[in-house]
């Protein structure tokens, strides 16, 4: 008899007050009797409309009966036939406008809580086995990975379970991508990461950090002198926009990326890093995406007073409803319907930031409505940091250093959507530097996709 109960299982989490000065991770995680619980509510659906809202395709009824079975292992097995990622997307998916947007129990009350369940079962295998993955024999191929985010790592772990001869080349002195540098711990504990990343190294990948693709070595010389037969490009998009207002070259007025970095990478809010960061006492986050709100979470967690500004209104911010639910509990304020124009300074140093007070116009063609200024109207936010998060474009880096590599006007690498084949013969690419900035999943199913292609055309199938 399945539980009937309209609502999930509550997530247990650290309280608002506490969670706002400290950086470990706000959400606990189920135990077994709640994962049991809330995987009763699953109606365990013929049709699974549920998995039609998984870019890749888990079976998530038959990993959630696993689980309501107490058979968590068996659960860990289901989820990564088609996941190399469980205990990282169960924490970071979207799943509010994918899996559980399709749930039937979603219909007369809330939706059966997928990730919740799918990160119990990924932190579940993480502290329960002790296998050791087995390092697969050889097939005497060489692939090399450009980027150590979701699409290369899932790239990287599908080829070397086949046997390639697998090296991943990442810029940073820390593999992980944006897993590593841009998503704070407090949602996503770098130990899990790591993890993920040890569990590949087991598999026999090799990862080369501090390398730049397009300038310590190029494309051509990956193919000609390194010997690699196949090369894919997961390098993101990690080139943050400007808003080219007066003023943005202050002191103190950071992009998302850097701040984050120097946040989770460095650690800079630890007295003993090496790359610190003024601890700042009133922070202007300017944009509404995620990112945003990660710069705004981060920054209070440092002690700042913060006030997120966005030029449209509340109904349009494009963060997930769950995130700007967590930073409004954790006292972080927002200015709907406002845009900066300029950036005030005083000694070099960012002091203030001029808003224009916005209006939505009435619908266009499209049905959608655009912010338009209030004439004359304007509001001054002091502070001493600002943080653009207005969104990030591709790195031309590769595109300007690799002949014959087709791009997007906008940056993007030209790629099949089905196999990640771009313009260059055994050139291939995934995740953000094709789609431009999108989702963990669609980078780890694009990195996947691009595997089986790669050993494909290496076998010689068509
Ligand atoms: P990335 O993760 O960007 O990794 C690319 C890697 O390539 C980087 O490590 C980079 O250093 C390296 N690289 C770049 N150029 C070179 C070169 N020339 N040579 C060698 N290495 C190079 N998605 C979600 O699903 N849920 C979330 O909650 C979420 N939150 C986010 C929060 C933040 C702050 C950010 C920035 C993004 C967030 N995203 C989220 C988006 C998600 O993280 C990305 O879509 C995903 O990481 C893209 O993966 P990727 O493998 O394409 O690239
Ligand atoms: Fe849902 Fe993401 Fe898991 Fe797919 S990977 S089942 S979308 S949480
Ligand atoms: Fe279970 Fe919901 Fe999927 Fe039905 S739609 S199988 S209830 S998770």
């Amino acid at each position: 008899m399945p539980n009937m109960s309209m609502t999930k299982n509550p997530m247990p989490a650290q309280e608002p007050e506490v969670r706002n000065k400290n950086f470990n991770e706000v959400a606990l995680g189920y135990t077994e009797e709640q994962a049991i619980d809330e995987a009763q509510r699953c109606l365990n659906c013929k049709h699974k409309p549920c998995v039609g809202g998984c870019p890749v395709q888990i079976d998530i009824p038959a990993f959630i009966a696993e689980v309501a079975k107490g058979e968590f292992e068996k659960a860990y097995q289901i989820i990564t036939r088609s996941s190399s990622l469980p205990a990282i997307c169960g924490r970071v998916c979207p799943q509010e406008s994918q899996c559980e947007q399709r749930c039937v129990r979603g219909i007369k009350g809330e939706p059966v809580a997928i990730g919740r369940l799918e990160r119990f079962v990924a932190d579940w295998h993480m502290a329960n086995s002790t296998e050791a993955p087995e390092k697969p024999e050889s097939n005497g191929h060489k692939v090399a990975v450009i980027g150590s985010g979701p699409s290369g790592l899932a790239c990287a772990g599908d080829l070397a379970k086949k046997g390639y001869d697998v090296t991943i080349y990442e810029a940073l002195h820390l593999a992980g991508g944006v897993l590593a540098y841009g998503i704070p711990e407090f949602r996503l504990p770098k130990a899990i990461v790591q993890k993920e990343i040890d569990g590949l190294k087991a598999l026999g990948v090799k990862i080369e950090t501090n390398v730049v693709i397009g300038k310590t070595i190029s494309i051509d010389e990956l193919f000609d002198e390194f010997g690699f037969e196949s090369v894919f490009i997961g390098s993101g998009a990690g080139l943050p926009r400007f808003m080219n207002i007066p003023g943005e070259n202050l002191n103190g007025v950071y992009s998302a990326n850097e701040f984050l970095t120097r946040i989770n990478l460095m650690k800079a809010y630890k007295d003993d890093s090496k790359t610190p960061i003024r601890h700042p006492k009133s922070t202007v986050v300017v944009g509404g995406g995620n990112v945003a709100m990660d710069a705004a979470r981060s920054a209070k967690r440092l002690g700042s007073d913060v006030t997120i500004v966005y030029r449209r209104t509340k109904a349009e911010l494009p963060a997930r409803a769950e995130e700007v639910e967590h930073a409004e509990e954790e006292g972080i304020k927002f200015a709907f319907l406002h845009n900066p124009v300029e950036v005030e300074g005083e000694d070099g140093w960012v002091k203030a930031v001029r808003c224009q007070v916005m209006e939505l116009s009435d619908p266009d063609e499209s049905g959608r409505r655009k912010p338009v200024p209030v004439e004359g109207k304007f509001i001054t936010v002091p502070c001493d940091c600002m943080i653009m998060s207005i969104g990030t474009s591709p790195n031309p880096l590769i595109k300007s250093t690799t002949e014959g590599l087709e791009t997007q006007k906008w940056g993007g690498i030209v790629a099949d959507e089905a196999t990640g084949l771009t313009s260059r013969k055994g050139v291939y690419a995934g995740g953000d530097a094709v789609t431009g900035a999108a989702t963990v999943i669609l980078a780890m199913g694009a990195g996947k996709n691009a595997a089986a292609a790669i050993d494909a055309s290496l076998m010689g199938e068509k």
